[in-house]
């Protein structure tokens, strides 16, 4: 190849380089941050899909006034609270832009304030939903004025165009065929000459309702974009430097992982801190495209590079820690040597929708864990839900325990993984283990008060 052919085909790679960037709430909490990102953007060509959350606290706001009697005063102090986030980031801008977009902010807000005065009288998990999406709205317009005001050719999309979805508010399912056929017509042209500010987290159901796909779901988006659109790369920016070997705020020996196979991470999103939405391996690990997460406050230190294949795979790569799980035991003599109980036991879980993440087994009783989420004060296995149980068999409900996983590779055939774990919380209590169903996880629950020491002397002992 000469030297000219080698040139072309290097421009192609790069013109057919394509990321998705997804910045979280507190990367466009305020005017420095967006401007951070938008020189991320400059930096960067290949970027050209930029996904952007809710100003940090935006969504915590939307969520209270998408609640049932709020009252009036308090509705009118959210909405003021919300403007003042979003206009102490325009008043940075030129004034003919400040003033243009707090005009499209006040129109927004209006509106707004039409559905919460709605929602205070009849409480609708539809109109909750077309709360929870102003905040993502907000800053998509204002990012996309951002990234002109330093030269980049930013551009507004609205999402909805695209993203359609059932119509379960709250927890939207999207339509993938659908994304992927109006990805190609509507979003795909305008990506050639523009770089295209969007929405996360919201979409639309067949009705034109909006929809929103869970808490924190942005991360989903992106990555469903990302796959619709053939993207070469997915890049979350948020605020830590990646993935750690355990949580900082824990033990100061933790440091920055700076790669990690699809297995290992999406153990860790499942199991761990939250960094990444769940679900946001799924559709990058369907067509491989790497995901990079990184702090968009300090680009320059790198962050964690999750793809296929890694260099190195270490047996232990991490400790992922969830505080608030609830442990439900299910006995029962008619457990022995019967069949369908457990069958019995899954179809009442299933008709709460309720989501098991472990379970042992001994001959007559069961033990299976659950999620809480984060802050809600009701515990997720209700009483209807034991009361139904407890027609079968017997019911013991545990609350403060804490799961530990320990996150690597080869785990269930690794020679001594269990000795060198377990040996390390001599003293502990522990509750629960469950080893050998996954090669990336073996994980176990300890009482709340005994999971920071877990995890300080498990990293202690498998990182040191
Ligand atoms: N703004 C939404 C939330 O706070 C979605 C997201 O940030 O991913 O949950
Ligand atoms: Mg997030």
């Amino acid at each position: 190849m000469n030297s000219e052919q080698a040139n072309t085909v290097s421009n192609s790679n790069l013109d057919n380089a394509l990321t998705v960037a997804k910045f979280g709430g507190t990367s466009v909490a305020d005017y420095d941050a967006m401007l951070r990102c938008a020189s991320i953007i400059k930096n960067d060509t290949s970027n050209r899909l930029v996904v952007v959350s809710a100003s940090a606290g935006v969504t915590n706001y939307l969520v209270r006034l998408g609640q049932k009697d709020v009252p009036a005063t308090e509705q009118a102090e959210i909405i003021e609270n919300i403007r003042a986030i979003q206009v102490n980031i325009t008043q940075h801008l030129s004034s003919t832009v400040e003033a243009e977009l707090n005009q499209e902010i006040d129109s927004l807000l209006t509106e707004l304030s039409g559905y919460a005065e709605a929602q205070a009288t009849e409480h609708t998990t539809k109109t909750a939903d077309a709360i929870l999406a102003f905040g993502e709205q907000f800053s998509s317009r204002i990012f996309a004025q951002v990234l002109q005001s330093v030269g980049v050719e930013g551009e507004y999309f609205n999402v909805q165009q695209i993203m359609k979805t059932n119509s379960l508010f709250g927890k939207a399912v999207v339509e993938l065929i659908e994304l992927d056929r109006l990805c190609g017509q509507v979003l795909a042209p305008k990506l050639v000459n523009k770089v295209i500010v969007t929405q996360g987290f919201i979409g639309q159901d067949a009705n034109g309702n909006t929809t929103t796909l869970g808490r924190g779901g942005s991360d989903y988006s992106a990555a469903l974009l990302a796959e619709a659109l053939k993207a070469t790369n997915l890049a979350i920016w948020t605020d830590v430097v990646g993935i750690f070997t355990t949580d900082p705020r824990i033990t100061d020996q933790a440091r920055a992982i700076k790669e990690i196979s699809f297995g290992e991470a999406a153990e860790m999103a499942t199991f761990g801190a939250k960094i990444l939405h769940p679900a946001t391996l799924i559709p990058a690990m369907r067509c491989n495209i790497p995901v990079f997460v990184g702090s968009s406050k300090e680009p320059e230190k790198g962050g964690t590079q999750i793809k296929k294949k890694v260099d190195s795979n270490p047996t232990y790569r991490s400790i992922a820690l969830r505080r608030e799980q609830t442990l439900v035991t299910v006995k029962s003599p008619a457990m022995l040597h019967a069949s369908g109980f457990l069958a019995k036991v899954f179809s009442i879980l299933a008709k709460h929708e309720l989501s098991v993440d472990l379970i042992t087994t001994s001959e007559i009783s069961v033990a299976l864990t659950f999620d809480n989420p984060v802050g809600s004060t009701q515990s997720i296995i209700t009483n209807t839900v034991v009361a139904e149980l407890e027609q079968l068999c017997e019911v013991t409900v545990e609350h403060g325990l804490s799961l530990v996983a320990v996150i690597g590779n080869g785990l269930n055939r690794a020679h001594g993984v269990g000795q060198k774990v377990f040996d390390t919380l001599e003293g502990i209590n522990v509750r629960l283990i469950c080893h050998g169903a996954s090669a990336n996880n073996l994980c176990f629950l300890v009482d709340e008060a005994d999971a920071n020491p877990t995890v300080e002397k498990l990293h202690r002992s498998l990182f040191a």
